[in-house]
């Protein structure tokens, strides 16, 4: 599978992309680690996105998409499956993967959105800026980065709607729940990425199943 993962800052893209590697063993590439860490050992690379990533701002695309590449080509010398966390982030960046995918024979074939409520996401963030430090995790940071996401990241889920790759999964709940679903979802359709032309496929999208199913506000029944 060659996977790529849209989802707003905190719905727990680190954690389940964690998930979804191990499982399915394929390298996991996620832009943001890989920048911290330039940040982190002082390189030159990490002296210059270092403001952008403390702002919630995005690094040029070139720097990204450099870096994305390289990583692209180790996972093909490993067999060419891969996870992207983190990239695309518009539309922009979503085209450019597509022409390297085409150039190295790995086109994306799955793109997983997680969803969840913006106020949500900020209870999460906060939290986690709490116990890990991460610099862009303050309140006006976040914020920021939230309303870049829903910009500029957000619109490119039509595209691979359209492209017939696309899997929606809610991502509100505990993260075991989100991860059992992403896993049960990315198994069904894991058959089907190799042999089904991706004109034919479908959105598969899992975001409303607790209303389906009555578990969201259904009314008591009266028993008898
Ligand atoms: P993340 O860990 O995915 O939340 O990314 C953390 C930060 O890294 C972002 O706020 C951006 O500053 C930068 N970053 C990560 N991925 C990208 C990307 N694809 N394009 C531009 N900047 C990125």
């Amino acid at each position: 599978m060659q996977l790529l993962m849209i989802a707003p800052p905190g719905a727990g893209k680190g954690t389940q992309g964690r998930l979804i590697a191990d499982h399915f063993h394929i390298p996991l590439i996620a832009t943001g680690d890989l920048l911290r860490d330039h940040v982190a050992r002082g390189t030159e690379l990490g002296r210059a996105v270092r403001s952008s990533l403390d702002r919630g701002e995005l690094v040029p695309d070139e720097i990204v998409l450099d870096m994305v590449r390289e990583a692209l080509i180790a996972a093909e010398a490993a067999g060419g499956e891969y996870l992207l966390d983190g990239v695309p982030r518009t539309l922009e960046q979503a085209r450019a993967m597509y022409t390297i995918g085409v150039q190295l024979g790995m086109i994306p074939n799955i793109a997983l959105h997680l969803k969840a409520d913006d106020a949500e996401l900020v209870r999460r963030l906060l939290a986690r800026g709490d116990d890990e430090r991460r610099t862009d995790d303050t309140e006006e940071v976040i914020r920021r980065r939230l309303k870049l996401y829903h910009s500029v990241t957000e619109p490119i889920v039509a595209w691979y709607g359209r492209r017939g790759i696309l899997v929606c999964v809610d991502a509100m709940g505990p993260a075991e729940q989100v991860g059992r679903d992403i896993l049960a979802a990315l198994e069904a359709m894991r058959p089907t990425v190799d042999y089904v032309p991706e004109q034919l496929r479908r959105t598969i999208d899992l975001t409303g199943l607790d209303t389906a199913f009555g578990h969201a506000t259904a009314a008591p029944t009266t028993p008898g």
